[in-house]
């Protein structure tokens, strides 16, 4: 199969199966709130095994790679502060707020958009790496999601609605997977700048945006637990796999 069609398939997939994160709405009117820290200690964790199988992917230019993570902290932290969300509180689960609606879609739909640029640049790497990661993501997703569509539902969206949204906020990381691949595949040059800005931002991301709120929602002794497994547990299906 063509290289660039690969890309496009896996991370179709992964923004796809967005939309089971809308499945607990349909036993329950609510989600414990407990349950949106896990999902997102959960997330967390597989982000983090991610940026770990990334940096692990560098081999050679060492500074540029450590540029390039820089830069993918900065331009997150930058896009905080050009929306205004930096001391947003990403899980408010109910008080209706039009605004507060928009800014999470949007939010969500950058945090995935740097996903993206994960799996397209490990698909540069080697393409069953980027499929590994393309899975990793994908699964991640998931949690994501639940979050997500717990606070959408909060704002009144019925489940089958919030399941759309979820979806369609990852489309940022289907168009960016395959923007990133065919960049790096025509430029092998940026290659340990963009594995960095990957390794990066998405650390940057787990710190500032999913680990703080599950803090609160959890107890942090239960979601450093899920977090530092669940990255384990993808640490070792990585060595494994090689
Ligand atoms: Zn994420």
């Amino acid at each position: 199969m063509e290289p660039t069609l690969v890309v496009l398939l896996y991370s179709s997939l992964a923004a796809a199966v967005a939309g089971l994160g809308a499945l607990p709405l349909l036993r329950r009117e609510r989600v414990p709130t407990r349950w949106v820290g896990w999902a997102n200690a959960t997330a967390a964790g597989l982000m983090l095994g991610a940026a770990w199988a990334l940096a692990s992917a560098v081999d050679g230019a060492p500074l540029a790679s450590a540029v390039g993570a820089l830069v993918g902290v900065l331009y997150s932290a930058w896009t905080h502060r050009v929306l205004g969300t930096e001391d947003l509180e990403l899980n408010r689960l109910s008080e209706i707020d039009a605004v507060y609606g928009y800014q999470i879609l949007l939010v969500n739909t950058l945090h995935s958009a740097s996903e993206g640029v994960a799996i397209g640049v490990a698909m540069a790497v080697h393409l069953p790496f980027g499929a590994f990661l393309a899975v990793a993501i994908g699964v991640h997703n998931i949690p994501e999601a639940v979050v997500l569509c717990e606070v959408l539902r909060g704002r009144g969206l019925r489940p089958g609605q919030a399941a759309g949204l979820a979806v369609a906020t990852n489309l940022s990381q289907v168009l960016l997977s395959v923007v990133v691949f065919a960049v790096v595949g025509a430029a092998p040059a940026m290659l340990p700048g963009a594995l960095g800005f990957a390794v990066g931002a998405l650390i940057y991301l787990v710190l500032v945006e999913l680990l703080p709120e599950s803090y609160r929602e959890a107890g942090p002794t239960t979601i450093a637990i899920v977090t530092t497994v669940v990255m384990g547990v993808v640490v070792l299906l990585r060595g494994a796999l090689g």
